[in-house]
C-alpha cells in the first residue's frame, strides 16, 4: 500500500516513510492511495479483542512493517490503557450509546493515536540507529498525550512548548510531573500563537533542524488517522447487528481528525447511517455543513478548550474526496483559503455528515441534564455531542476526555467534582518545567543542550 498527497505533487510513499515525514513536501496531507474494502472481513473480526482488531486493520496499510513487529508495537501501545476493553461501549438508553475513549494514560482520545505513534517512532529509531528529537507546541491535550507516547524511550527526547499560565493546572501536571529525563516541558512567556510562531522559526532553520534530527508532533500524521479508525470499527462490531446500519456516530470536533477517521472507515465498506460533527461556539465546521461556506473566524475560549480552533487542519483530507480526488482542485481551493480565509462550495457534497453547535451555557446545561437523566458524567467536550441527538437514529456519542480533567466545569454544572486515580497520583509530584522567553534563539539554545 502506498500513500499519496492531497496536493498530488509528491511521489507516493510507503507507510513508514509517510509516518516519518508527517506533512507531505508539497504541503499536502497523506492519504491511502486506495481505500481497501473490508466488508468481507467484518464477520470474522467480530470476536477479536481491541489490539488484535487493530492489528488486522492496520496491517492492510502498514504493509512495509513485518507483521509480527507490527503486532508487537500495537500490543505495547494499548497495554498502557487502564481497562481491558480499551474503548468500552456503554449504553445510556435505548437509542444512545457512549464510546469511552478516555482510558489511556492522559485520559483523552489522543492517546489512541499517540501511544502508537510513539512506538512507531521508537521502531524507526531502532532501525535507522539514529536518535530523534520531537518538538511540538500545545494548548493542552496533544502535548500531554505526545509526552506520554514518548517518555522514557531510548534515543528520544521530546520538547513541548506551552503558554505559561494558560493551560489548565491538571494538563500542566500531565506534562511536567512525568519524572522522565527525556521530557522537557517548556513554559514560554507568551500565548499559544507565540509558541507556534517560535516552533515555525526553529523548523525553518534547516541546518539546526537537520543537525538535531528534529521531528514535529503534529495533528496531521497519517498514523493518527488510521489508529483512530479502529475504535469506530470496534464500536460498530459491538453494537447489536440490527442497530448497526442505523447508527450515527456523534463526534466532538476541533481539527476534524477524529470524525474523519470514522468517515474513512465507512468508505471502506462498514455501513452506518451518518456522522455528526459537534462543535462548541467555534463553529466553522457547523457553518460549513449547514451553509456550504468554509470561513475562518476568530478563536473564542470555551469550556471545551481542545475544540477551540479556527482552521480544521484535517479538512483538506475531506476536501480531497469532495472534489473526487482532483489534486489540482485541492491546490486551488487551499490557495484561495490561504489568501481570503474563505471558500464557498457551490455544489457541496457533504456526504452523510450533519452538524451541531453548543454554547458554553448549553454545555453546562447538557452536563446537568445527562447526569440527572442517566447518572452519567460527561466532560465539556463530550457534552457538545449531546446537543440535539437525532431520535430517528441510534446515536454513538464519542466521549473524548474523562470528566475529571475538567473539575471546575463539572462542579459548575452538577455541584460535584469527579476524580481519577491517575490525576490524583500526579498531585504530590514535583512540577518540572523550564520557563523560557518566547524567542527562537533561547529555545534553540535549550534544545542544543538537551537534544539526544
Ligand atoms: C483534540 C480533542 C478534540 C478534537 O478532536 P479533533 O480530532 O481535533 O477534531 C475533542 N475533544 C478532546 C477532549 C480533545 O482532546
Amino acid at each position: 500500500m502506498k500513500f499519496i498527497s492531497t496536493r498530488g505533487q509528491t511521489e507516493p510513499k510507503s507507510f513508514t516513510e509517510a509516518v516519518a515525514i508527517g506533512l507531505a513536501p508539497d504541503g499536502g496531507l497523506f492519504l491511502p492511495e486506495t481505500l481497501p474494502d473490508i466488508s468481507g472481513q467484518l464477520a470474522k473480526w467480530e470476536k477479536l479483542g481491541y489490539a488484535d482488531l487493530c492489528f488486522e486493520f492496520l496491517r492492510l496499510f502498514a504493509t512495509d512493517i513485518e507483521p509480527t513487529v507490527l503486532r508487537g508495537l500495537i500490543q505495547k501501545s494499548y497495554a498502557t490503557f487502564s481497562v481491558p476493553e480499551i474503548a468500552p461501549l456503554k449504553q445510556l438508553d435505548e437509542r444512545t450509546y457512549v464510546l469511552e475513549l478516555f482510558h489511556g494514560p492522559t485520559l483523552a482520545f489522543k492517546d489512541f493515536a499517540l501511544q502508537l505513534l510513539g512506538n512507531l517512532y521508537e521502531h524507526q529509531c531502532a532501525q535507522s540507529g539514529l536518535g530523534i528529537n520531537v518538538l511540538g507546541a500545545t494548548s493542552g491535550d496533544t502535548g500531554a498525550a505526545a509526552i506520554h507516547g514518548l517518555f522514557g524511550k531510548p534515543k528520544t527526547a521530546i520538547f513541548i512548548l506551552y503558554p505559561d499560565g494558560r493551560v489548565s493546572p491538571l494538563q500542566e501536571r500531565q506534562m511536567t510531573c512525568t519524572g522522565a529525563a527525556n521530557v522537557h516541558a517548556i513554559a514560554i512567556d507568551g500565548s499559544f500563537d507565540d509558541a507556534q510562531r517560535v516552533l515555525k522559526e526553529i523548523f525553518g532553520d534547516q541546518a539546526f533542524s537537520a543537525q538535531h534530527h528534529l521531528s514535529a508532533v503534529n495533528s496531521i500524521n497519517l498514523a493518527r488517522i488510521l489508529a483512530q479508525c479502529v475504535y469506530y470499527l470496534s464500536a460498530w462490531l459491538r453494537l447489536p447487528a440490527a442497530d448497526r446500519p442505523s447508527v450515527e456516530f456523534v463526534v466532538p470536533t476541533g481539527n476534524f481528525g477524529n470524525v474523519l477517521a470514522g468517515w474513512l472507515l465507512s468508505r471502506m465498506g462498514v455501513p452506518v447511517a451518518g456522522f455528526k460533527v459537534a462543535t462548541n461556539r467555534n463553529d466553522i465546521l457547523h457553518r460549513l455543513f449547514t451553509t456550504g461556506e468554509y470561513r475562518t473566524g476568530d478563536v473564542h475560549a470555551s469550556l471545551a478548550p481542545s475544540m477551540d480552533i479556527q482552521v480544521a487542519s484535517n479538512f483538506e483530507r475531506f476536501l480531497y474526496y469532495t472534489v473526487d480526488g482532483d489534486a489540482a482542485k485541492v491546490r486551488a481551493i487551499m490557495a484561495q483559503l490561504k489568501a481570503t480565509g474563505a471558500h464557498h462550495f457551490a455544489h457541496f457534497n457533504q456526504f452523510n455528515f450533519t452538524s451541531s453547535r453548543a454554547t458554553d451555557a448549553e454545555i453546562t446545561a447538557i452536563i446537568r441534564r445527562v447526569h440527572e437523566k442517566s447518572g452519567y458524567i460527561v466532560d465539556p467536550h463530550t457534552a457538545c455531542a449531546f446537543k440535539d441527538l437525532n431520535p430517528a437514529r441510534i446515536s454513538v456519542v464519542l466521549a473524548t476526555a474523562h470528566p475529571a480533567k475538567f473539575p471546575a466545569a463539572i462542579r459548575a454544572a452538577i455541584g460535584q467534582e469527579p476524580t481519577h486515580p491517575a490525576l490524583e497520583a500526579l498531585k504530590p509530584r514535583p512540577v518540572v518545567k523550564h520557563r523560557l522567553p518566547a524567542n527562537a534563539a533561547a529555545i534553540k539554545a535549550f534544545i542544543g543542550q538537551h537534544a539526544v
